[in-house]
């Protein structure tokens, strides 16, 4: 493709293959090249590629009804995914504001949070707190709540600022904590914030449940979640959870949130909700916000034209449906807790293996320079590019991530293949990965770099 293509991409001198089709777990290029997609293209394809019934149920739409705008009709699909989501999520969060994707989601929310704290009569309160090394989408709004430097960097002056809480990065913990014995910090360090900036300002805290796009699936101290409703409680904060990544199954529960029993203000689904099928993202709000816009006069000032697509929708509920017949949440929490042992069998003495973390069919790899000091690779060197390049060589598709140890450096790749993953193939996953390592290895000693 190269300069040849009218598409224009992040990279656009990138030599993609051309996609021809897919079959369950795997991608086939135009050149008959197979593919294991074990991250789900960026953690979307949960049921896995071409499943039957939910092409159906889109064609079924299609000859019916394609589009018709929210503002004048609400329609069967949409009536039918809140009502299954509003039985799958927490209690409480009994409504859905559907939109087309994860930053639209999280935009969605971010906004209501402020409209809300209007509704009930605190206009001073706007302000979004988020942690370090998060991701929540590239548009304006949701870019400045993450704690991406990387994403965020030259946009920086059109981010408004905001206090940064600190992650909870277990391998590096920022208070120098070991996790068996802390008094979670990280999550006191929310109160911090709170009262630095002044609780009458702050609308709201967003965090992802389990951290994906920026630091390789970061588990939370098992209190982590528990401690942050508490200090939101405390301070009259809204929380919302970004579960853009980590909801519909992915982490082996239908919400991530349900690990810890707490029930979020808001939370936020894309990716997993129709699978890859059709573009779609919605966020989940709680019966208490939606009841105090109780009128005609003070509704809800937002919106997209495709918010609550018929065709979306409907490819939503095939997918729940899907799921939910063939066990899949069950299937992403044994065959995730498979993939994690897997990963510890054949990597946990690699010298350039720092940490395997995952929760479900949601697993991060960390690289490191040295074992010993944790010390991560420079980021000139680009190891887990090189690791993703040699997978993607050997037929294997991993997520690798963006450097933000602090602010420049780190690698990880996430893996996060469809629920449908046999045994057999988590073990074929696992010697392929470890052999992508081995030759980016290869490639930085050949070049005198290692
Ligand atoms: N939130 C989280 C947690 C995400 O992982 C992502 C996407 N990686 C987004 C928001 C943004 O979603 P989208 O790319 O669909 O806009």
């Amino acid at each position: 493709m190269g300069e040849e293509t009218n598409v224009f991409y992040r990279n656009p001198f990138a030599d993609y293959p051309m996609v021809a089709r897919g079959e369950g777990i795997y991608l086939v290029d135009t050149k008959g090249k197979r593919y294991m997609d074990a991250c789900g293209g960026a953690v979307v394809s949960s049921i896995g590629h071409s499943v039957r019934e939910v092409v159906e149920a889109l064609k079924t739409q299609l000859d019916s009804c394609e589009f018709a705008h929210t503002s004048q009709f609400t329609n069967r699909p949409q009536e039918a995914l809140a009502g299954l989501l509003a039985e799958l999520a927490p209690g409480g969060l009994n409504h859905a504001y559907f939109v087309s994707g994860g930053s639209e989601a999280v935009e969605s929310a971010i906004k209501m949070a402020r409209a809300y704290w209007v509704q009930m009569g605190r206009p001073e309160k706007w302000m979004v707190i988020g942690r370090e090394q998060s991701y929540h989408g590239n548009t304006l709004g949701a870019l400045a709540a993450g704690g991406n430097p990387w994403r965020r960097a030259i946009y920086e002056p059109m981010l408004y600022q905001r206090p940064r809480v600190a992650p909870c990065y277990c391998y590096r913990c920022p208070f120098k904590k070991d996790p068996a014995h802390c008094a979670i910090e990280c999550a006191d360090d929310l109160e911090r914030a709170i009262l630095e900036v002044g609780p009458e300002k702050i609308s709201a805290f967003i965090a992802e449940p389990v951290v994906g796009a920026t630091a390789g699936a970061l588990v939370p101290h098992d209190g982590y979640f528990r401690r942050i409703r508490e200090i939101c409680d405390r301070y009259d904060v809204l929380l919302i959870a970004d579960e853009v990544m980590t909801g519909m199954g992915r982490t082996g529960k239908w919400f991530a949130m349900r690990h810890w029993g707490v029930v979020p203000d808001m939370l936020c689904v894309a990716k997993g909700l129709a699978a890859g099928y059709v573009p779609i993202g919605a966020t989940l709000v709680h019966d208490r916000i939606v009841d105090t816009f109780t009128n005609r006069r003070n509704v809800f000032q937002h919106g997209h034209t495709y918010m609550g697509h018929p065709l979306a929708a409907a490819a939503g509920v095939a997918v729940i449906n899907y799921i939910k017949e063939h066990n899949l949440v069950d299937k992403s929490a044994k065959m995730g807790e498979e993939l994690l042992r897997r990963l510890h069998e054949h990597l946990d003495d690699h010298p350039h293996v720092g940490d395997i973390r995952g929760k479900g069919l949601f697993a991060g790899v960390e690289f490191v320079a040295d074992r010993a000091t944790r010390e991560p690779f420079e980021p000139e060197l680009g190891f887990k590019q090189l690791v993703g390049e040699a997978a993607f060589k050997l037929g294997l598709i991993i997520y690798p991530m963006a450097g933000t140890i602090d602010g420049r450096r780190g690698d990880h790749v996430l893996i996060a293949p469809p629920f449908i993953i046999t045994k057999a193939q988590i073990g074929r996953l696992v010697e392929l990965l470890h052999k992508a390592i081995d030759k980016a290895c290869d490639t930085l000693r050949a070049a005198g770099k290692l």
